[in-house]
Parts: C-alpha cells; sequence; structure tokens
C-alpha cells in the first residue's frame, strides 16, 4: 500500500517525510502532473479532505492512501487572519517572504511589535473507507522582526509559547515536537494504527 502526500509545497514535504520516516511517502506531483485544486471549502479540514479527495480521485489506484495538509496561522490582533488564506495572503502566487511582509505591515499598521497567535493543521486521510481527518495546533505569537532561516512561511515571525526564538532559528527537530503539524501526525498515527493501516505501508 502506498501514501500519497496531496501537496507539493517543499515545506511541508520535507516536515511530514520526517515525522514518516519508517515509511514511503509520494508526493503526488512524483506520479502525476501537478493540478490545480480549488480550495472552496470554509475551514482547514474542508480544504484538506478537499485536496486528499482530488489525488486519490485523479491516481485512480483504490488501494492507494492518500494524506494532504491545509494548514495556516491566525493572529489575534488581525482578528483570526490570514487563516485559512495564509498561502495566498498578499495575492494569488504570493510567495512566502510576501506573504510575511504584508503580515509585518499590518502589525506595523495597528501600532504593535507583536500579537499572540496559533497555528492550526488539519490532515485528511483518503483511501477505500473514505476520508478522515485529525487536527494540531501551536499557540504562541507573531513579531515584526524576521528571524531565522529554518521552516517555511511564517516561521521567521513565529516565536512558540515558552520559547524565545522564532521557528526560523529552532532546529528542525524542536518543531516537529512542538508543531500544529508534528501533533496532527501524531493523531494521524493513532488513526492509522487502529485501523491497522501502518503495517501495509510500503518502506522508504
Ligand atoms: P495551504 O497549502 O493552503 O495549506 O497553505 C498553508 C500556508 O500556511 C503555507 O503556505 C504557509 O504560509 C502557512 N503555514 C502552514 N504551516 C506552516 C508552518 O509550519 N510554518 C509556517 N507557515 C506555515
Amino acid at each position: 500500500m502506498r501514501l500519497y502526500l496531496a501537496t507539493s509545497n517543499k515545506g511541508k514535504v520535507k516536515e511530514i517525510q520526517a515525522l514518516f520516516s519508517h515509511h514511503e511517502v509520494i508526493p503526488y506531483s512524483d506520479v502525476l502532473a501537478p493540478f490545480e485544486i480549488e480550495e472552496h471549502g470554509s475551514t482547514f479540514g474542508e480544504n484538506a479532505a478537499i485536496k486528499a479527495q482530488a489525488v486519490y480521485k485523479a491516481l485512480n489506484d483504490p488501494d492507494a492512501l492518500v494524506l494532504a495538509d491545509d494548514s495556516g496561522i491566525s493572529v489575534a490582533c488581525l482578528d483570526g487572519a490570514p487563516g485559512i488564506y495564509s498561502a495566498r495572503f498578499a495575492g494569488v502566487n504570493a510567495s512566502d517572504r510576501d506573504n510575511v511582509n504584508k503580515l509585518i505591515d499590518l502589525l506595523k499598521e495597528k501600532n504593535v511589535t507583536q500579537s499572540p497567535a496559533y497555528y492550526t493543521a488539519a490532515l485528511a486521510l483518503c483511501g477505500s473507507f473514505g476520508t478522515s481527518t485529525v487536527h494540531g495546533w501551536m499557540h504562541g505569537h507573531v513579531t515584526t522582526i524576521p528571524q531565522g532561516t529554518g521552516g517555511f512561511g511564517y516561521d521567521p515571525i513565529f516565536i512558540p509559547l515558552g520559547e524565545t526564538q522564532t521557528l526560523g532559528e529552532l532546529p528542525s527537530s524542536i518543531k516537529a515536537v512542538l508543531s500544529h503539524r508534528g501533533q496532527a501526525l501524531r493523531h494521524l498515527e493513532v488513526l492509522m494504527r487502529g485501523m491497522h493501516l501502518l503495517q501495509h505501508l510500503s518502506a522508504p
């Protein structure tokens, strides 16, 4: 049984592969031409399920398992924005840097140098059984001064609760323990174990 990832986001692929180190995880773009998936859901969970189901259908292999991640950051002083719009906060083709700069500009417009914020990750697993979704969260705050080059997305301006450095500065091993994605993947492992799916996955 092969586990495909319904994402071509390099940051997500790297983190999911690291946490699934005993199993082979295949970015769907390794076997299919990447295609546009319209994320028309109103929650992270709905969008993760939409992505997992679209790739499962395109693979046309009933035995395949497809894992999708929909995630983002919600900032308190911006009333929870960008939330599900995190990837396209500064525009449809915005880079991570564009999105971070837009967030910093909005914080400055509010005359604050930091704000409480949290990341959410929804992971949807789609297979012949249907679709199951799990979530993880990481709380902390965002600042107006980017620090570090690790991680991806908003990591250079996010400081997890209890830490003094951004996720751009902290080692990836710390992010794996603290992160929304790490927590959701640990829930997923329990789910997959309960469904007797883990033992059928191919090794790397
Ligand atoms: P998605 O591909 O629609 O799920 O968008 C996810 C976006 O949320 C990414 O492009 C990042 O901007 C942001 N994001 C999600 N998870 C993380 C993370 O772990 N670190 C930094 N940014 C993240």
